[in-house]
């Protein structure tokens, strides 16, 4: 394979030059000591390759965190016209179907919780269920009960009793989108969201007590609800195997639909169809049902972080917001001086609406959309907002990104020394397994300052708030 053509445009955006099957260029925000290490890493090619989907506009984008992801790079970004024969593909999406953040502030000052932290770990740690185990928030009584929750996502989960009214407005889409067909799902896929609703998942998903270190933009700050000194609650999950499971059903039959359609991509994990096709719809369908259950297991864990909170601490938690970071959505946008329809896959990539966007609850309109983004459990993670004129359809990173596989993490790292320095730092760690907690070793990511620097930069957001763990829930 030839070597890619890579110009630097800004320190802050690189490009790659059109060639081949490329329909669009590619743009990835990124200076080159951000990116990971080639030898191990085909993101860029990834870039390049998104490029080819049929109906794709502007450029195939990758945001500052872009490591190597199935099919599609993670923090990849792609809008196909789908007026125009643009494809949706699953690998767009990722297999965590709606993978997201929900940031929780409390009424409470970190100095006030300090003495009563270790015991608020151990409640936590006892109330989230996560690793692999069976075991969930909530129990649903039927598969028909699942069905509804899939239809109604975090506001059949606040009706049903878990949650209040004010967090539906602190969600995006409000909780729950519509188009969802939890009837075209898989039994499979059904059976294996039936006991995980209100579960952290493996891993890269956790639960992390935070502090507000430094606030950036005070109007937005105010309007999020934050302060300095803050204690705030970090939720990250999906939707767990039952996302996972409409994902590899999708892509199994787009990989026979394809050449009906008269689709050729120049990698297998690049399955797509055309977005306004019967089978480019069911895909949408279950992913709607997929993402509402994303939307209602952070709900869950909300509430169990809640009664923790109250127990322990004698505090409230408020919703900041709720994001998705993984998700295709159909968004109008100016292309070339034209209104067009597109179907924008973000993956490992967040929405960021600018102020004055429609789609902003009323509280948040001069403010823009907040956006969440983890970090690591030893470093940091901010709170940024939506700016105008956004290049990337107004999507910005999700995390600091991997620079090493969790293979190679887990081999340089040994879980249980990893454990011991957090702790040392005053960070405390409730885990899962040594394993798992190896692989997400905060050595293992990008330099999240240097991630968000770069991303402000390249004009995708702006900076809100900078937060710094206490104690994480690790899956
Ligand atoms: P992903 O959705 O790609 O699995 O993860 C999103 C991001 O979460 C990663 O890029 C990483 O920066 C961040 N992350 C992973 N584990 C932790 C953690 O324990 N704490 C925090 N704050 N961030 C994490
Ligand atoms: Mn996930
Ligand atoms: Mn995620």
């Amino acid at each position: 394979q030839s070597a890619l053509e890579i110009v630097a445009e800004t320190p802050h955006r690189l490009r790659i030059e059109r060639h081949g099957r490329m329909r669009v260029p590619g743009i990835v925000f990124a200076s080159r000591a951000l990116l990971p290490d080639p030898a191990g890493d085909e993101s860029l090619r990834q870039v390049a390759n998104v490029a080819t989907l049929p109906g794709i506009v502007r450029a195939s984008f990758a945001m500052p965190d872009v490591h190597w992801g199935y099919g599609f790079p993670i923090g990849g970004v792609a809008g196909t016209d789908v007026d125009h024969g643009g494809v949706v593909s699953p690998g767009g999406v990722g297999f965590d179907i709606s993978c997201g953040v929900r940031l929780l502030a409390a009424d409470l000052d970190r100095d006030a919780l300090a003495p009563r932290l270790g015991g608020l770990m151990d409640a936590l740690g006892q109330a989230i269920p996560r690793g692999m185990r069976r075991g969930a928030v909530w129990t649903l009584a039927s598969p028909g009960q699942l069905r509804d929750l899939l239809a109604g996502g975090a506001q059949y989960a606040v009706e049903a009793g878990h949650g209040v009214a004010r967090d539906l407005l602190r969600c995006e889409d409000g909780g729950v989108v519509t188009g969802a067909d939890p009837g075209g799902l898989s039994e499979r896929a059904i059976e294996r969201g039936l006991g995980q609703v209100g579960s952290l998942g493996s891993g890269n998903h956790f639960l992390e007590v935070q502090a507000v270190e430094k606030i950036y933009d005070e109007p937005a700050a105010d309007a999020f609800g934050l302060w300095p000194g803050q204690v705030c609650v970090m939720i990250h999950c999906g939707s767990r195997g039952l996302g996972h499971q409409v994902c590899s059903d999708h892509v199994r039959l787009m990989e026979k639909a394809m050449a009906r359609y008269g689709i050729e991509v120049p990698d297998r994990q690049l399955a797509c169809v055309p977005a306004e096709s019967p089978d480019g719809r069911a895909y949408f369908a279950a992913m709607a049902a997929a993402t509402n259950y994303a939307r209602a297991n952070r709900q869950l864990l909300t509430e169990a972080a809640r009664r923790a909170f109250g127990m322990c601490a004698g505090a409230r938690l408020d919703l900041v917001y709720d994001i998705s970071h993984n998700l295709a959505s159909l968004e109008a946008h100016d292309v070339d001086g034209h209104r067009r329809r597109l179907c924008v896959h973000r993956k490992g990539a967040t929405k960021a609406l600018p102020p004055a966007h429609p789609d902003l609850p009323p509280d948040l309109i001069d403010t823009g959309q907040p956006v969440l983004i983890p970090g690591t459990m030893g470093t940091a993670s901010y709170v940024l907002a939506g700016v105008p004129g956004n290049p990337a359809f107004d999507s910005t990173c999700h995390g600091a990104g991997r620079t090493r596989s969790r293979h190679a993490a887990a081999r340089e790292t040994k879980g249980r020394r990893l454990r011991d320095e957090l702790e040392a730092h005053g960070i405390a760690v409730r885990g899962t397994s040594w394993q798992g907690l190896a692989e997400e070793a905060p050595a293992a990511y990008k330099d999240i300052d240097a991630v968000i620097d770069t991303a402000v930069g390249a004009g995708l957001c702006r900076k809100a708030a900078r937060l710094v763990p206490l104690g994480v829930v690790k899956g």
